[in-house]
This record gives C-alpha cells, structure tokens and sequence, in this order.
C-alpha cells in the first residue's frame, strides 16, 4: 500500500520497566490525577480509562475522568463499571500536577481537553499506537501491546496497585474489542496471558461478551442489513466498501455511536484485504473506518488523508461528501498498489 514520509513516530519503541517505575512514582506524588481517552471512543479507550481511574481512586487519588465528548458514550458500554465516575470535561482542573492520556496517538484526539492534558505539570501519554508521536513528558508507548487497556494493566502491576473485579471487567473489555475477540494479529502470547490473569482477577467474561457483542439494539441489525446489502468489492483493489448516510441513521433510528462493529460485517468478504464503511456524519462530513488483512496496511493510507491509526485498523475524517470520499479514498490506494 501507500508509503508516506512520516514524522518521528513510537516503532520499534517498548515500555521499559524504569519508565512503568517513573509513571508510578508520578501518581504515588500526586493527590490528584487527570484522566482522559480519545474522541469516537471505542472498548479500549473506554476500558483503559475506566479501569484506571477504578484502580487509582482505590489508592485513594482525587481522580479527575473525562471523556472530551461525554455525549460519545456507546450503549454497548453503559455497563461498564465506573461509569459514574467520569464527570464532565468542564470540571477537569487546569494546570494539574498530573494528567494521563489513554489510547490517543497525538494529543489533539483528546479535542477540547488538550490544552489542559498540556498544561499539567506531567503528562503521561500510555497508548500503543504506531503513529503516536510522543508527546507526554513520559511516554509509556508500546505499538507491541495489544491495547492500551493491556499497558494498563502492566501499569497496575508495577505499581501493585489492586486489580478489583471491576477493574478487571473494564481492562479485559479494551483487551478482547481491541484485539476482535481474540483473532487479530495483536492477540500475541503476553496479550492472551494478560486476558488470563484479568479473568483470574474476576473479570465478568459472561456480562462483557453479551454486552458487547450480544445486545446490538433492533435499529442498529437493521443499519448492519442496509450496510451489508449496499456492499460492493473492487477487485483490483481487493477492497470491499459500504457506506451509511444520515438519512438510514434517522430512518432505522440508529446512532453513530453503535456502530463501532460494523466494519467487523463488512470485512469478512472473501477475496478482500481491505475493508471501507464510510460514515456520513450531522455536519457532512464523513467519517472512514479502514481495515486490513493478509499483508495489507491501511495506517499509511488513513495517515494520507489525514487521520492515523494501526497498520491494520485505521481512520480518518473526510470534509467530502460520501461519493467524494470514496473517490479520494480510491484514489490513494491506487497510488499506493501502483508504487
Ligand atoms: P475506527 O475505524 O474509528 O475504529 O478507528 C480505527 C483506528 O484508527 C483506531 O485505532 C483509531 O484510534 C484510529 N483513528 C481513527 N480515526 C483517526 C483520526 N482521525 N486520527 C488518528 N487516528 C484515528
Ligand atoms: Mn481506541
Ligand atoms: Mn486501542
């Protein structure tokens, strides 16, 4: 696929255990503690972020949990536990002794609450993005792990900080979405051994895979059907594309929020290595979920046009319409097959 030049970036980086030591003692220095995760937030920005503020208020921290757009907040997630604790990015107190970033490769996926990630005396930026370019003052950033929810959890250990049942149930949930239950190519041995100490810390397996993958309301089956059915694959580019409007959202009564799987239909189509939905959403704009397989990367192509992500899950937000969208988008895999 595409190569683009990229900026100084976190490949080939891990978290060593000095850095997991540094980030311990910033929060065992700290009374309070910001957290927050990135926009369009998935399983594992939700789990990484509810999880740590479980386990930090445990410790008796003032935590301080956000979303940068509460209203975000997927159904699928309401049963996560901690749910209550997060409060309102307005309330999140500037210039904080100590601010952590979950899952964001860069700090403007935090939205309105970058300027005061970067205004805390120490930002920790815990992610395992590729793409991240490093902008905590401490940076625990392994493209290696699975999920940021799994860097978490290293995190707790180091600081032997309680893994509850609830804590567990919010980190095996960024763990298991993250890595599609288990199948995609990040699902490597210290992921699986991860999964296997949070499930023997009492993490609710059972409530985790009925709410998230067992619960899709009757008005998101119906989205899935209008997606599915509008599927169409290039074959030269082994690209298998849908797209939803507005105007399905409004007519099956679906939300946007739901809709975090249903790349997960669309790429499973044989003979495909690259799957697109595109995502109209209430300004215009569109917002592209890539996917990858067999040997192909996405990273770069959503990285050309603007947005960012992982080698084989990316994404980006396009000011075209839908049909604009997919031509550009076709347009740049193109260049990419063809050198
Ligand atoms: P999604 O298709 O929205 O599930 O996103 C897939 C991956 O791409 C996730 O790891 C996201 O964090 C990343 N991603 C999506 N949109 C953007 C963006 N605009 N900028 C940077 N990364 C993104
Ligand atoms: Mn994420
Ligand atoms: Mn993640």
């Amino acid at each position: 696929m595409v190569i683009v030049a990229d900026k100084p970036d976190a490949r080939g980086r891990t978290v060593r255990e000095e850095d997991l030591q540094a980030a311990v003692r910033a929060v065992e220095k700290s009374t309070v503690v910001c957290l927050s995760s990135h926009v369009n937030p998935d399983g594992d920005a939700l789990g990484s972020l509810l999880g740590l503020t479980l386990a930090l208020s445990a410790q008796g921290k003032a935590v301080y949990a956000a979303l940068p757009r509460p209203e975000q907040f997927p159904p699928q997630y309401h049963f996560l536990p901690g749910r209550e604790m997060l409060r309102d990015p307005e309330e999140i107190p500037e210039g904080a002794d100590l601010f952590i970033a979950l899952d964001c490769s860069n700090a403007e996926r935090l939205e309105g609450l970058r300027p005061k990630a970067e205004g805390a005396r120490f930002l920790v930026n815990v992610d395992h993005h590729e793409d991240n370019n490093l902008f905590g003052h401490l940076d625990l950033v392994d493209p290696g792990a699975s999920s940021t929810s799994e860097l978490v959890y290293r995190l707790l250990r180091a600081g032997g900080w309680e893994s509850t049942p609830e804590v567990a149930t919010c980190l095996y949930t960024g763990l298991v979405t993250d890595t599609g239950r288990f199948q995609h190519r990040n699902t490597s041995p210290e992921a699986l051994a991860v999964a296997s100490e949070l499930a023997a810390a009492g993490a609710d397996l059972a409530l985790i895979s009925r709410e998230v993958y067992e619960s899709q309301s009757l008005s998101y089956t119906r989205l899935v059907g209008r997606a599915l059915e509008r599927a169409e694959v290039l074959e030269d580019l082994g690209l298998v594309f849908s797209y939803i409007t507005q105007r399905d959202l409004r007519e099956t009564g679906a939300s946007l929020q739901e809709t975090e799987d249903l790349i997960d239909h669309l790429r499973t189509v044989r003979g495909t290595r690259v799957a697109a939905i595109l995502k109209e959403l209430e300004d215009g704009k569109v917002r592209v979920s890539l996917r990858s397989r067999d040997g192909a990367e996405v990273g770069p192509v959503a990285r050309a046009l603007g947005g960012g992500g992982h080698a084989n899950a990316a994404g980006y937000t396009s000011d075209l319409d839908i049909e604009g969208s997919l031509a550009r988008l076709l347009e740049v895999l193109r260049r990419g097959r063809h050198g």
